[in-house]
């Protein structure tokens, strides 16, 4: 299996990352780890030269506080970052008073919109991260031609399909035992699947409190249940899907 979104460079791991990354390499779990700013982008590189993982470099749209230079992002590509993100739109932590308002979603816009032309640049996909900006979002990508996926996904059905439809993957995680979201679930083909667990956060009922990506074989269960097929052939196609998208055979 392969958790395609992952943390591993917060300071939650700090005391144990070396021990939970080699428990999810013996059990043959592959981790994509997210950057969320420059500097966190530039440890998910060093941890994925080092224990042969994988990275994504990217701002996150809640800390573009900080600058987003395309120039110093590009630089740090290398064969070991295989996306771009997380990047996206997050409205729901919205400034008081509207005009505030109305800089901030304009700003997310820029921002996500630099990393939209980093990833064709680099010719690699996107990891998006969304909440409650839908229209928004597909308003920016129907526009342009870029792949990726809509990571931790809590949108409506109709939401759904609009992003199928632009051929993007939808990520699944935790969030299913807060949230209800069978009927997206089920409505979503086997081959747009992908696994995450967005950990150290989201950690399924009866898992650890800090989530790791062992967690992941609880979201498959669940996941198969509600899709009425069997774990084995969720494993297999979202595995086909992550390593399709991520243009990976090494993974
Ligand atoms: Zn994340």
């Amino acid at each position: 299996m392969i958790d395609t979104h992952a943390h591993l460079n917060f300071s939650q791991f700090d005391k144990n990352r070396e021990e939970i990354i080699s428990k999810c390499l013996n059990n043959n779990i592959s981790i994509i780890n997210i950057g969320t700013n420059y500097k966190s982008s530039c440890d998910v590189i060093e941890i994925a030269k080092k224990y042969n993982l994988y990275a994504s470099i990217g701002l996150h749209p809640l800390d573009i506080d900080e600058d987003f230079d395309n120039k110093k992002y590009k630089e740090l590509f290398c064969e070991k970052v295989i996306a771009i993100g997380e990047t996206g739109l997050d409205y729901w932590y919205k400034p008081k008073g509207k005009e505030k308002r109305a800089t901030y979603k304009e700003k997310q816009k820029q921002v996500f919109i630099k990393h939209i032309d980093l990833a064709s640049q680099l010719r690699l996909p996107l990891i998006i991260h969304c909440r409650v900006a839908f229209d928004d979002l597909y308003e920016i990508l129907k526009q342009r031609e870029v792949k990726g996926v809509i990571h931790s996904f809590t949108g409506n059905i109709d939401e759904l399909k609009k992003f199928l439809s632009l051929g993007y993957y939808i990520g699944i995680n935790g969030i299913i035992f807060k949230i209800d979201l069978k009927e997206v679930i089920k409505a979503i083909p086997i081959d747009r699947i992908l696994l995450e667990t967005d950990c150290p956060f989201l950690s399924p009922p009866g898992f650890e409190e800090i989530n790791n990506p062992m967690s992941l074989e609880i979201i498959v269960k669940e996941v198969s249940k509600i899709k009425k097929c069997s774990v084995s052939d969720l494993v297999k196609n979202t595995d086909e899907n992550a390593l399709k998208l991520f243009n990976r055979i090494d993974i």
